[in-house]
């Protein structure tokens, strides 16, 4: 069982679907954690979940396509729970439309979102590892969807193959200071995000019966992967991918 007592998480957008699920996973492990997002009613009620466990748990109200209210939040967040031991960038957003549809405001927010909010939030948890001397561990959310083309995913699958790139190079690049960077890569899960997809019942049989576990991931899938990433004693494991979509990529 990882053991997480003692270490500051941050998890952007822990309020929600994949990141309030791995937000758990951590609590559950002893870990401090700070969900960064922006609608922080819905983070007051994760992070009352969290205190149930017996962990310090704060809600950050946080865009982080904004480079001052990442850095203030993380301020914060070391400030109320301590030096900071992990990051998430799980933070994200999807807007899908044919190439001949889709405008460059579109196009735009989703890159913002997940590029740009990835970039600001892992040099922001760089910085603070660098400085500490910590060492530290860095996970980015990427998704399945960067091995592979989906009809109408331009913006989506182009960021998250981009966050590739981020989380190789930060693995590299980070290595000297002991901070170790993996890349996390789901598959079709229930979560918001995906609920108008589910809500396609031939389109939801279709992902169901081509996965080789007849099923879509589910908040338990996520509790313990980011947990086990932002184990200091995995000093070994950096520039992983972790694929979890049971076994779609591979059928
Ligand atoms: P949700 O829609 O449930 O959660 C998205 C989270 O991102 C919310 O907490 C939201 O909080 C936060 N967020 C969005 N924009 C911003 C912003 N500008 N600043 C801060 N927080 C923001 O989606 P999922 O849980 O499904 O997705 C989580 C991650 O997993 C995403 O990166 C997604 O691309 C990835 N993924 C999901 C898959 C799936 O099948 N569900 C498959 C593969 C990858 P708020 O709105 O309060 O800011």
């Amino acid at each position: 069982m990882t053991d997480l007592s003692g270490i500051t998480a941050v998890v952007t957008g822990g309020n929600s679907g994949i990141g309030r699920a791995m937000a758990i996973g951590m609590a559950r492990a002893g870990a401090d954690v700070a969900l960064w997002a922006r609608d922080t009613a819905r983070s007051a009620s994760v992070v009352g979940e969290l205190r149930a466990l017996g962990v310090r748990a704060l809600a950050v109200g946080c865009d982080v396509t904004d480079e001052n209210a990442v850095s203030d939040a993380m301020e914060r967040t070391v400030a109320e729970l301590g030096p900071l031991g992990c990051l998430v960038a799980n933070a994200g957003v999807t807007d899908g439309a044919p190439i001949t549809e889709m405008s460059l405001d579109r196009w735009h927010r989703v890159l913002r979102t997940n590029l740009d909010g990835a970039f600001l939030s892992t040099r922001e948890a760089a910085r603070r590892f660098v400085a500490q001397g910590s060492g530290g561990s860095l996970v980015i959310v990427s998704s399945t969807v960067s091995r592979y083309g989906g009809a109408g995913l331009a913006a989506y699958a182009t960021s998250k193959t981009g966050l590739l790139g981020l989380g190789r190079t930060l693995a590299v690049e980070l290595a000297r200071h002991r901070v170790r960077c993996n890349m996390l890569l789901p598959g079709w899960t229930r979560t918001p995000m995906t609920e108008p997809l589910r809500a396609d019942e031939r389109f939801l049989a279709a992902t169901t019966s081509r996965t080789p576990v007849r099923r879509w991931g589910d908040d338990a899938d996520f509790h313990d992967v980011a947990a086990f990433l932002a184990d200091p004693a995995l000093v070994f494991h950096t520039g992983n991918e972790v694929v979890v979509d049971g076994g779609y990529t591979v059928y």
